[in-house]
């Protein structure tokens, strides 16, 4: 009987170590951060970011007057370079000069529908959306989407004017230029995942492109796993701006949510690890790894105070969509006519951008799409083991379909953090344990490639 037991033990033991080694090494090792992996060629792309390109690109826009959503778009303003017409055949003439380049490696699309009148529609109009996608070179990989997008529309004091000069340099010149760079430079390039760089129109009217576009993408079934919206990043020059920092805008409980998930969400604490959120997290990491001059500051609401963006449209879709917006923004100079009022002067002029600054911002989109496009799929199904009581936590995956996961990392937070604050290599697993309650931290899991590119962490369901 005693030298059973001790059999058992021993077995027991062995066990453990091969548990240990094979699954969960990470159980018996104090928790390290791993250290991130710079893609060189991710990071030769962001050197090749320019802002005298960012700067002509926003001036060419703001050269056709006024992009008002409900200006004129017939043949004589395009040719006549006035109007959102001629910014729109522009935008797409640019994209298609880039795929030029890249010996055709650009799908430059267009996507148009009509728009029925409202309160900002007088009359029923065409709107465009216009689009550039580098389709993906892994076949499974290739239906995961990252997405860019900033709104090429621009509106004055009157959101009803349709002739008047409404410029838009920072509104939303700056993300559309962001859009148009990452473009150019990430097309020099091949990644295993998708990538789509999105103008769109109608924000200013009521985010109708943005949620035409979202609701076609849902329609289709694709997988958009980030969306990215710059929206104001121009780094207006006055003062009590901040050029180191951008906001990054993510929502807190999604959209769409059922009364059964709300109460989950409720019943774990899981307000705060909504898609968005975690992308806005990804972003942060992706800034430390690149040591991008902007730093983004998390701002844990959906958009700024009872304010709205095209991040939004997606969000409401179902995708995980974020905003990004400069530290400070100068209301006399955007939904403005240009005037010079008691010595301020009025109007969304390319003179007030920062192009420095926009330059920084579309290198933290370029590193954050290439980073996640570069990135095997994240883990399925992932869950953490409940079924009985125990302080350490055992969390469970599957490979993602694509095959490409030479690893994975366990990440792990305290219950107040904002940001992850512990990460665990734990090889090409599908479990790990780790000596941490789960009462008191929130897990997540991710994907890591052959190189070292990181996927988005997934948070794990309770095991059913
Ligand atoms: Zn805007």
């Amino acid at each position: 009987m005693l030298e059973r037991n001790r059999k058992i033990r021993r077995f027991r033991l062995r066990h453990a170590v091969a548990l240990a080694l094979g699954l969960s090494l990470s159980s018996l090792v104090p928790a390290q951060n791993a250290p991130a992996y710079v893609d060189p060629q991710i990071k030769a792309a962001l050197i090749q970011i320019s802002a005298e390109r960012i700067q002509s690109n926003i001036e060419k826009l703001v050269s056709f007057q006024t992009r008002a959503t409900i200006s004129a778009q017939d043949a004589a303003s395009i040719s006549g370079g006035r109007g959102i017409g001629a910014a729109r055949e522009w935008i797409k003439s640019e994209f298609e000069r880039y795929s030029r380049d890249c010996g055709g490696c650009l799908e430059v699309k267009t996507d148009t529908f009509m728009q029925r009148a409202s309160e900002r529609v007088p009359a029923p109009i065409e709107i465009t959306n216009v689009y550039a996608a580098l389709k993906g070179t892994n076949p499974e990989d290739a239906k995961r989407i990252v997405l860019v997008t900033g709104h090429y529309d621009s509106r004055n004091s009157d959101p009803l004017d349709e002739t008047g000069v409404a410029p838009g340099a920072n509104d939303d010149g700056s993300g559309t230029a962001v859009s148009l760079e990452c473009a150019r430079v990430l097309s020099r390039l091949r990644f295993p995942a998708t990538i789509i760089f999105l103008t769109v129109a109608g924000e200013e009217q009521g985010l109708y492109g943005s949620k035409h576009f979202a609701e076609f993408a849902k329609s289709r079934g694709w997988e958009i796993e980030a969306v990215l919206n710059n929206d104001i990043v121009g780094g207006d020059q006055s003062p009590g701006q901040d050029p180191k920092v951008v906001r990054v805008f993510s929502e807190r409980i999604p959209d769409g949510v059922t009364e059964a998930q709300l109460r989950m969400i409720r019943a774990l604490g899981g307000e705060n690890d909504s898609a968005s959120r975690e992308l806005a997290r990804y972003i942060v990491q992706t800034a430390r790894t690149y040591r991008t001059e902007v730093a983004p500051l998390l701002e844990f609401r959906r958009d700024r105070y009872l304010r709205g963006g095209d991040h939004i449209s997606f969000n409401e879709a179902g995708f995980a969509a974020v905003r990004f917006t400069e530290f400070r923004e100068n209301y006399n100079h955007q939904h403005q006519n240009v005037r010079t009022e008691n010595g301020i002067e009025y109007g969304d002029l390319p003179k007030f951008v920062d192009f420095d600054y926009v330059a920084s911002v579309a290198r933290l989109n370029a590193a954050t799409l290439a980073s996640l496009a570069a990135a095997p799929a994240p883990p399925r199904n992932v869950s953490l083991r409940t079924k009985d009581l125990e302080n350490d936590s055992t969390v469970v995956w599957e490979a993602p379909a694509d095959g490409r996961a030479a690893g994975y990392e366990v990440l792990w937070r305290t219950t107040a953090a904002p940001d992850w604050e512990h990460a665990q290599l734990v090889g090409k697993a599908s479990q790990a344990t780790l000596p941490v309650s789960k009462d008191n931290v929130i897990f997540a899991v991710r994907a890591v490639g052959e190189a070292g590119h990181r996927s988005l962490p997934v948070v794990p369901a309770p095991e059913r």
